[in-house]
């Protein structure tokens, strides 16, 4: 029998990997270019750029034993070309594989500057572990720092070299930070958060050129005639699904590798999962890329089960959390503001719950920032299919907890009623 295999050895790849082990006896191979053992990202532009915890710390372990005992691991080995209808992939080391079922879980990379200087050595990017360690490096002898795009990977790196003592300035293209998702009270509440521990955040404004600087630094020009000289820029503005092994074999990709619940692509016997897999979320929304670890593992683990002929039936509710200073925000379900109406509990300066409305009051999504509690309830909420309304949110003299519960237990009371 030809072997399972999975291509990248990343979040996803590792969990589909396991999964398939633990689930049958057939022979698994999992490939990934880059020469680390599976390792979870989140920790790299946190804990592992900050140096409170080391590298190792994010390698994702194989239990009772090793990878490599368990599995054919094959690392520092790019997959370049997939023959679907030989049912076999090409290794860049020129080995050719059979494959039986396919698993095409390929992430993504860090989209490039692409303005004039833009691959200058003191511009950094962070997708990998080796990015991570890089940029650590540099960190550590740079005295100011320069941020370019302010969603979830630039203001963590932002958050993280601020605490480091740095001199730390944003620019943002858009009138908001994380935009694409966020809704703009919160975002705003975020711009507070930065703002208040000394980051500086200029929004509208984006890189038109890197050069280097007079006083051994780099310059960076913006759009508007601005320049700023730092020690080091860091492009924190976005990722590019890795496709192209897909699209060039002819899979359905439009931004990322379509999929349906199954995690089937739209050729027989080969299936995708992660950051590179597109599919239809939460309550029939529009098809979409989700980058978020819990997805990763979680779709892995369905793409597992489903190219073992299991039935799988994998809707993700998106999830998603991030740490700045000293705030952990979570997000779960649709929180983008588009048509949404919003509730929302400021506890404190770092600590709030925003519930968020679709236009007919459903509750569809919420926003925790230090409130992981009431955020797990909404979560759990939301996993099980309640419809909970806005109105059941008006006692506002009520502790928002008991709230919660409260309308909770009344829509699940009223489920079971019908
Ligand atoms: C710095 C950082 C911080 C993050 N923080 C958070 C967070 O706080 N919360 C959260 O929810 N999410 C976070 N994420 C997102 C989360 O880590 C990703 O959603 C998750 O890693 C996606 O896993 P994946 O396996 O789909 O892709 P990846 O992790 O990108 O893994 C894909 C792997 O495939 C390899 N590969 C690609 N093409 C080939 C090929 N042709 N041949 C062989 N190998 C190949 C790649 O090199 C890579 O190793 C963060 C991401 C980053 C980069």
């Amino acid at each position: 029998m030809d072997p399972l295999v999975v291509v990248g050895a990343g979040q996803a790849g590792y969990w589909a990997a396991r999964t398939l082990k633990q689930e049958c006896a057939a022979q698994v191979v999992l490939i990934g270019e880059e020469c680390h053992e599976p390792y979870e990202r989140p920790p790299l532009s946190k804990s592992v750029l900050a140096g409170t915890a080391g590298p190792d710390a994010a390698r994702l372990k194989w239990p009772g034993g090793t990878l490599h005992e368990e599995i054919d691991f094959v690392s520092s080995t790019q997959v370049i070309r997939l023959e679907r209808s030989e049912k076999r992939i090409v290794l860049s080391d020129g080995r050719i594989l059979p494959y039986g079922k396919l698993l095409l879980a390929t992430g993504g990379r860090a989209r490039r500057l692409g303005v004039p200087g833009g691959n200058h050595e003191r511009v950094h990017y962070l997708r990998s572990m080796d990015d991570a360690v890089r940029l650590k490096a540099g960190l550590e002898s740079a005295t100011s720092v320069l941020v370019l795009g302010g969603g979830w990977i630039g203001l963590e790196v932002a958050a993280t070299a601020r605490a480091m003592g740095k001199r730390v300035v944003v620019w943002e293209a858009a009138a908001l930070p994380c935009g694409r998702v966020l809704a703009p009270s919160a975002a705003k509440k975020l711009v507070e958060l930065h703002r208040a521990k000394g980051v500086v955040l200029q929004f509208g404004c984006q890189a038109a050129c890197v050069t280097d600087g007079l006083n051994g630094g780099v310059v960076v020009r913006s759009d508007s005639g601005q320049a700023l000289e730092v020690d080091l820029v860091v492009a924190g503005i976005g990722m590019v699904a890795n496709d192209e092994l897909a699209f060039d074999a002819g899979i359905a990709c439009d931004n990322g590798i379509l999929v349906d619940a199954a995690a089937r692509t739209s050729v027989p016997d080969i299936f995708a999962a992660g950051d590179v897999a597109k599919q239809v979320i939460y309550r029939d929304g529009p098809a979409a890329r989700l980058e978020s670890w819990l997805n990763a593992q979680e779709q892995g683990i369905a793409a597992a089960r489903s190219m073992l002929g299991i039935d799988v039936e994998y809707r993700p509710l998106p999830w998603f959390w991030s740490d700045q200073f000293d705030v952990n925000l979570q997000l779960v379900g649709r929180v983008d503001g588009i048509n949404q109406s919003s509730l929302y509990w400021q506890f404190d300066e770092n600590e709030l719950m925003q519930l968020q409305f679709d236009p007919v009051g459903r509750l569809v999504g919420a926003i925790a920032f230090n409130r992981g509690r009431d955020l797990r309830a909404v979560r759990k909420a939301l996993e099980r299919g309640f419809e909970i309304d806005r109105s059941r949110f008006d006692d506002s003299s009520m502790d928002l907890s008991d709230q919660l519960n409260r309308a909770i237990d009344a829509t699940q009371h009223g489920k079971e009623m019908t």
